[in-house]
């Protein structure tokens, strides 16, 4: 099957200023949250990206759907109809054009909807203002919508408060898709839902990616379920991508000792496949004073003097397999169980 490219992220830096407590004349300090962040999606795959709290992912989903502006970067959308587009620089008649093509649904339902706006108001509201539609139109599609996204139709008219937090999901997912976007990012979607419901959502995720060929960046600190959904995995860690590739690649065999922390800690279903896991030494980093070199070192079991001397580039280790660390190579790391996917 042809691959086709549907967004570049090409070198995306966040950076805020941020005044350290009780020093009332000290100058405010850069932190980078975002650091030359780079990557290509491809069209109809679903790019989880993972890490720590603070690693900058929701901030990368964010500056992508112009949530937050980026300090620098593009990010290059390949439309359908054929143009390229910075989607950052995207203004008037363009922005009208393409900025609906990209949505994103929030990890809280309790407040990610206005408590003041009926369900049928709350989906309807993107429609409205991006097409001249009918009433009848709008009716038309906001059932349509509903009705594939698991609502009951006859309670549009309710207010989100009526609703469980599955259903408030589903009604976000409504919200994102009335538009007919082509990517949309999933931002920690299922987290505050309950298993039994995160697996509803996340079939339901699925289900709809299959009808309408969505393409989805899935934000998560959940590895559990981004082996069960994605194609490709990117791992950030400080503001960075220091991992990518295929999940099968990913979770099987990692390339980065970061990885290898973090895919320590997935439960696994087969009691005959127990490991240990890997606690990380210290805290993690303040990004408005990194460490030297690579910035995992000081947690890292395998560094070596050249780690805090030298920042290790994210460079093809494996075939489409990238990993920021000067010894991918010779490191043999632990992956995850093949078939602790399948237990979801
Ligand atoms: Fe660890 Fe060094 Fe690799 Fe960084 S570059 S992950 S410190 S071995």
């Amino acid at each position: 099957m042809k691959e086709t490219t549907i967004l570049k992220v090409a070198k995306l830096n966040k950076s805020f200023q941020v005044k350290a407590k009780n020093a009332l004349f000290a100058k405010p300090k850069q932190v980078h949250v975002l650091n030359d962040v780079s990557f290509e999606l491809l069209e109809g795959e679903t790019l989880s990206i993972v890490g720590e709290s603070g690693c900058g992912k929701t901030t990368l989903g964010r500056c992508i759907v112009r949530g937050m502006s980026a300090s620098s970067g593009q990010v290059v959308y390949q439309a359908d109809d054929g143009n390229e587009v910075d989607f950052l620089q995207l203004k008037g008649k363009e922005a009208k054009t393409y900025r609906k093509d990209i949505q994103m649904i929030f990890q809280d339902p309790y407040s990610s909807l206005s408590p003041r706006m009926s369900v049928f108001d709350i989906i309807a509201e993107p429609l409205i203002a991006n097409f001249k539609l009918s009433r009848a139109e709008i009716e038309e599609r906001v059932t349509e919508i509903a009705e594939q996204t698991g609502l009951n139709v006859g309670y549009l008219k309710r207010y989100p408060h009526a609703f469980s937090g599955g259903q408030r999901q589903r009604i976000a997912i409504a919200r994102a898709l009335i538009t007919r976007p082509r990517l949309i990012v999933c931002d920690e979607a299922v987290s505050a839902l309950d298993v039994s419901i995160q697996a509803q959502i996340i079939n339901l995720l699925k289900d709809l990616q299959e009808q309408f060929k969505i393409t989805y960046i899935f934000i998560s600190h959940d590895l559990s379920i981004v082996q069960h959904i994605s194609d490709r995995v990117a791992v950030m860690h400080l503001g960075r991508i220091v991992e990518l590739a295929g999940s099968d690649s990913l979770f099987g065999t990692p390339q980065h000792p970061y990885t290898e922390a973090l895919m320590s800690a997935v439960p696994q279903p087969d009691p005959s496949y127990r490991k240990e896991r890997i606690i990380l030494e210290g805290e993690v980093p303040n990004p408005a004073n990194p460490p030297s070199g690579c910035h995992f070192h000081p947690r890292c079991a395998y560094r070596t003097d050249k780690c805090s001397r030298e920042v290790p580039e994210l460079r093809e280790v494996a075939p489409r397999h990238y990993a920021a660390c000067h010894y991918a190579e010779q490191l043999e790391l632990r992956g995850v169980h093949q078939d602790s996917a399948a237990a979801l």
